[in-house]
């Protein structure tokens, strides 16, 4: 499932696989999707589950929104009219499968149904990584999964990239192969590009796979307890020794 993706997978290097990346595209291709981009300030997320496990991010996009003070003089006189407020930028950007150049889903799925839990992985190694595009690095793990191993289409639903972006990966209302068998069922799977046995994310990385599984659990109303890393399922190192331990201390810091 979460093993090395070879070189051979990979597509010739292509600025085409580049992707142009639209902050707003999510809204346009799924009624489901609003969720999956949430503003940094649309919820005030507590810096203890992005801190969790790793010492110096700071958080300062997502601090909850500090209360005007009132500019009313002392003489009462009326409050000058207020700016309008400026929205702020998304918390990051999500990628849809045409921005990576997604082969089509084929016939061999089921249907995903409620999703009632989360698993997060890692990649590992995939090939090229440091040199190839995020976008190129999906399209080669969906080339192994696809047309390597034969399956449906990429394993997971959603992908975090090297850049802090979200790549679009399985669609939401078809079962995932990522857990192994009968775990697959109602399971989000989410998977961040890298090797995490050692080190964690870049700062980027993680705070986006903060903010991505914190939406994820609130909008299927997921509880904590039903969050987890792939080898909570089988004897896997994914999602790495140090990714697992900072999800541990993730769910720690959400149930407190
Ligand atoms: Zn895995």
């Amino acid at each position: 499932m979460c093993e090395r993706i070879p070189a051979d997978c990979l597509p010739e290097p292509s600025g085409d696989l580049r992707p142009e990346v639209r902050p707003d595209a999510a809204s346009h291709e799924s009624p489901d999707a609003a969720w999956v981009i949430p503003q940094a300030d649309v919820w005030p997320l507590d810096r203890r589950m992005v801190l969790a496990g790793m010492g110096s991010l700071l958080l300062t996009a997502c601090a909850p929104a500090r209360r005007s003070r009132s500019r009313t003089s002392a003489a009462g006189a009326a409050r000058p009219p207020s700016r309008p407020r400026r929205p702020a930028p998304p918390a990051y950007r999500v990628l849809r499968r045409t921005a990576w150049g997604a082969e089509a889903l084929k016939p061999n799925h089921d249907p995903m149904d409620q999703v009632t839990r989360v698993t997060l992985h890692h990649t590992a190694e995939v090939a090229g990584m440091g040199t190839r595009t995020d976008a190129e690095l999906v399209k080669g793990i969906q080339n192994f999964h696809r047309n390597t191993r034969g399956w449906a289409d990429i394993g997971y639903h959603w992908i975090i990239g090297l850049d802090g972006n979200v790549y679009e990966g399985r669609a939401l209302h078809v079962q995932g192969a990522h857990a192994g068998g009968g775990n697959n069922k109602h399971n989000l799977g989410i998977s961040v590009i890298g090797d995490f046995t050692n080190g964690l994310p870049a700062s980027k990385q993680l705070r986006t796979t903060a903010l991505f599984l914190e939406a994820s659990l609130r909008h299927y109303k997921v509880p904590t307890s039903e969050l987890r890393g792939h080898r909570d399922f089988k004897a896997t190192e994914c999602p790495g020794s140090a990714l697992y331990a900072w999800l541990e201390s993730f769910k720690r810091s959400r149930a407190s």
